[in-house]
């Protein structure tokens, strides 16, 4: 189980599993917002925290919902599904509790051309 938040702490989650490798995408939102995501099904996703807080940011499609914290701007987690329909949720391991980032796995994503 991790735990993880916003900055100010406004957002509070847990998700279930384990990762060795995040996704990193080099589409306009990704690069700019510096996003590590690893995807999980929605079920094992739990928001700990009041929704109140909790902004949108949808483009493009619309087909992602990308969620943020209204009061200190980061952005934790998003919502969407998968090919096959699936709901999913991609969450930012930079907001994770605990997760050494430099031994991470970064596998590159080409969503600037997808
Ligand atoms: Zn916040």
């Amino acid at each position: 189980m991790h735990k993880g938040s916003c900055h100010c702490g406004e957002i509070a989650f847990e998700v279930e599993g384990e990762f060795d490798k995040v996704i990193e995408c080099n589409c306009s939102h990704c690069s700019r917002k510096g996003l590590l995501l690893w995807f999980v099904p929605r079920g094992d996703f739990t928001l700990r925290s009041s929704a109140d807080r909790l902004a949108s940011y949808k483009f493009n499609k619309h087909v992602i919902d990308h969620r943020f914290c209204s009061n200190c701007g980061a952005a934790p987690f998003a919502f969407g599904t998968d090919p096959k329909g699936k709901e999913m949720a991609a969450i930012n391991v930079r907001c994770l509790e605990d997760v050494d980032l430099a031994t991470l796995q970064r596998v590159p994503y080409d969503g600037r051309s997808a």
